[in-house]
């Protein structure tokens, strides 16, 4: 099977085509992303509408891009799919109406994808991996430990009760004077700093709960900064140091908590069991090397898609598709809506009572 996937949820415009061949592998066969940061950097976040309009303006050249690069027609493909949330919902329904427009022209079956489902299969096929496994997905719209069982069975073990983890790098940025987006600015000072002159604290430590929380943080990083003004250029790398050192600490023990949960409700599988870690600051170095020593020791194999399938992409869409497809599942209709909200487990939670 081959699938057009669309992502429009944020600050990057996407198409891709995808193939999912019957022994369960997969094949990229076009991967398109134009990225919107320069349009947003002079606010220092995402501007909602102007996310839209420039989603607006690129969706359909992307689109074109993709089928060409793939050297296939729009007659070729057998579904389409679009991110229908969680996100911004202007770009959702930009993304969402353009493949439903593209659906009912050419007769094809519409998938409504979520967003966190697309980062949840990524790693099957990049690394080809079996249910079940962890995925940590840390972006700057989501901080989530979900238990992957299968396809379209997820449960979420924690989440951050905050701040999501980008969102405290880039206002610590910003809280120092570091230009949008703030966590790759901030891996680069904190290169030079002294990560043991600030002592911060480590939020949640020894909390059973498997949840995160930043905004202490962000709060201790004020207060550092205040007492140390003006800063120096100095003062500014040691702040970025401690700080990425606070953030590696507290993700190493909140996510110690899961593997070890994995572990109890699993008992030995056949296979060493698995973390994948996806979002934008999968990319920090400190942070990987971080959950990969963790993961040595606690017997789980660490998995990092390439960089670029863990930040927003069509692909991870358009395999989320093809696997729904590849498992049985109905397509949607062409009257389904995008949401803003949309947790990943919410049958799961409105099983157990506590839906968002
Ligand atoms: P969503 O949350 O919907 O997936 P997003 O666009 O906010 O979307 P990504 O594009 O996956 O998320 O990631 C962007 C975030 O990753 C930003 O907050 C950015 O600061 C952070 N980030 C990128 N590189 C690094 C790095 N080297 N260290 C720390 N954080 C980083
Ligand atoms: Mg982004
Ligand atoms: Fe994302």
């Amino acid at each position: 099977t081959c699938i057009l996937g669309i992502e429009t949820s944020c600050d990057e415009t996407a198409a891709a085509l995808v193939r999912r061949n019957g022994d369960g592998s997969g094949e990229i066969l076009s991967d398109i992303v134009f990225s919107q940061l320069d349009e947003h950097a002079a606010y220092g976040g995402v501007v909602p509408e102007i996310a839209a309009r420039a989603h607006v303006e690129r969706l359909d050249g992307l689109i074109a891009r993709a089928l060409d690069e793939a050297g296939i027609g729009l007659g070729d493909i057998d579904a389409v799919a679009a991110t229908s949330g969680p996100g911004l919902i202007g770009g959702l329904i930009v993304g969402l109406m353009t493949a439903k427009a593209l659906a009912a022209a050419r007769g094809k079956p519409l998938y409504a994808i979520n967003h966190l489902e697309g980062h949840a299969l990524t790693a099957r096929l990049t690394d080809r991996l079996e249910f079940p496994y962890l995925l940590l997905l840390v972006s700057g719209g989501h901080t989530q430990m979900i238990l992957v069982r299968g396809v379209g069975d997820y449960e979420r073990w924690g989440t951050t009760i905050d701040d999501a983890l980008g969102e405290a790098f880039d206002k610590t940025a910003k809280l120092l004077g570091l230009p949008y987006p703030g966590g790759p600015q901030v891996e680069r000072s904190a290169a030079g700093g002294d990560a043991d002159r600030f002592s911060l604290p480590t939020p949640l430590r020894g909390d059973k709960r498997l949840d995160f929380s930043f905004s202490g943080l962000k709060t201790a990083v004020r207060q550092a900064a205040q007492a140390a003004a003006p800063l120096s250029e100095q003062d500014i790398a040691d702040i970025c140091a401690s700080f990425q050192k606070a953030i590696t600490q507290t993700l190493q023990e909140r996510v110690a908590r899961s593997l070890d949960r994995f572990s109890e409700t699993f008992g030995q599988t056949r296979d060493r069991p698995a973390l994948v870690v996806a979002g934008g600051v999968a990319a920090n170095r400190m942070i990987r090397e971080s959950l990969s020593d963790l993961c040595g020791k606690r017997g789980f194999r660490f998995v990092a898609p390439p960089m670029r399938l863990c930040t927003d992409n069509a692909v991870m869409i358009a395999w989320a598709a093809a696997e729904r497809m590849a498992h049985g599942m109905e397509s949607d209709g062409l009257d389904v809506a995008p949401r803003a909200r949309w947790p990943l487990d919410e049958n799961a939670a409105a099983r157990i009572g506590h839906g968002k």
